[in-house]
Formats: C-alpha cells, structure tokens, sequence
C-alpha cells in the first residue's frame, strides 16, 4: 500500500467543500455492528489498558514530543526528549533554553530546525494567550504553532481524556485495508471511525489501532497469523483466516531507538 501523506482539511472551508466532504464521509463499512463490537472486545482483551509510546510527564511534554514526532520514530523521538524534558518541561523552561540549545537536543529527529521553530513559538503563545497551560479544545489548540488536528486529537485523549481518533499513518491504512471505515482523507477516516466504533471502546481505539498497525497489520506485508481478527476481516490482502490466540499483551510496547 502507498504512504499516503497526511494533512488534516483546513477548518476555512466554503460551503459547497464541506457539503461534498460530509457526502464523502458516508462510505460504507463492510462490517456489520455485531462484527465491529466483537473486533474491539477483542482488543479490549488482548490490551485492556492500551498505552501511547511517547514518553512525556505532563500535557506540555506530550504536546511537544507530538509534535516533533511527525515524520519520525516513537524511538527516535523519546531518545531526544529523555534529556530535553529534563531540563525544559514547561513552556517557561523551553523558552530559557532557546532555540539554539533546543536544536542541538533534538537534532536527531527529521525537520529538527522547523520543529524546534515551532516548539518556541508554541511556549511563547501558551505563555501569552493561554497562562502556559495547554488548553483543553481542539480550535484552541490548533492555533498553536505545529499543531494540526492529529497532535490536538491525540493531547485531547491522551492529556485530557476525551474520546478522540487521532489518523495517523497506522489508523488510515488499517481504516482503508480492512475496509473498517474507509476514507479518502485522514477527516474522513476519522469521521467513519467515530461513526462506526462502539461509544465504550472510543476512548481506547486510536491506540489499539495503532499498536495493530505497527506490529501486526503492518505496512508492507500483514502478519495475518498473527492477527487476533483474522477470521473477521475482509481485507483483500488477508492471507489467514485462522485467528491468533486471544491473550492479554503488556499494555504498550517500549521501543528502543537504534
Ligand atoms: S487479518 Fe491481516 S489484513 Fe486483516 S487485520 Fe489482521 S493482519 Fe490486517
């Protein structure tokens, strides 16, 4: 399957663009509810509390190591913020740093010098517009320098607990492949995912789908015989139909950075 680059549709749309993106959104799944309920129970079981991979020790730190994490590994990002969190975990702490220093931190991370751009620019309006606290909405959010609809999904459920879907690569591709809800565009995904999901298993998803996309439905080739849906699924690159057995797995795995 293509990568396919991800960028959330601007909020400014006109009218007849968000007529024809919400006709879009209405694709179908192939699943029916009872299919979708038992796919989640699944999960559920096999991880009964998912984690995120980013390491991070308060929504500032999560807000960051989201941001620097486009285009990058998990691993790749947390062997650059272990140091850098140290000594900068708040808007006020990266600002004394500077951008100068916070560069030489993250300089092993793709696109560092407009990530480190973005990062003191973000401090300085949560400082200015938000008295340094991340803010709790996804508008409010999204106005701060770097951050687009995925990293504000993911703060809002990870930092604040609301019942997100954040499309990242691993959600858009499992969405489409399995034909779970399928969509033209991150939004759209995100939209049929929200529509298709059980409300009890929303708040858990994006990291279930996540962690089933990177170490099972991955990119290249699906490890079906690995799969613990493989006997509901209905993606056209399905090659087992024999599911895995069903038993709980630590709740994240940690990546190691090479
Ligand atoms: S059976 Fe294969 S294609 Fe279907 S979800 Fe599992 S790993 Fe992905």
């Amino acid at each position: 399957m293509k990568n396919v680059k991800l960028k959330s549709s601007p909020g400014s749309a006109k009218p007849r663009a968000a007529t024809a993106a919400r006709r879009t959104t209405r694709q179908r799944s192939v699943y029916s509810k009872a299919e979708v309920e038992e796919i989640f129970r699944r999960f559920s079981v096999q991880r009964p509390e998912p984690k995120g991979e980013l390491e991070h020790v308060n929504a500032f730190t999560l807000l960051v190591a989201v941001a620097l994490s486009a285009q990058a590994t998990d691993a790749g990002v947390n062997k650059a913020t272990r140091p850098l969190f140290a000594v900068a975990d708040t808007p006020q702490k990266m600002l004394a740093l500077g951008e100068g220093k916070l560069r030489d931190y993250i300089k092993t991370i793709g696109l560092y010098r407009n990530k480190a751009k973005n990062v003191i620019a973000l401090s300085e309006k949560l400082i200015a517009d938000f008295g340094g606290e991340v803010p709790r909405t996804r508008e409010e959010l999204m106005v701060l320098p770097g951050v687009g609809r995925k990293t504000a999904n993911v703060v809002l459920q990870m930092a604040f607990g609301q019942r997100t879907i954040a499309v990242d690569t691993h959600l858009f591709r499992i969405a489409n492949r399995i034909r779970l809800a399928p969509g033209k565009t991150p939004d759209e995904v995100e939209a049929n995912l929200m529509r298709v999901i059980p409300e009890k298993y929303l708040y858990h998803a994006h990291h279930w789908l996540i962690l089933h996309g990177r170490y099972v439905c991955k990119a290249r080739r699906p490890e079906c015989e690995r799969c613990i849906i493989a006997d509901i699924c209905k993606s056209p690159e399905k090659s087992c139909d024999i599911p895995a057995p069903l038993v709980e797995l630590p709740p994240q795995v940690i990546p190691v950075a090479g």
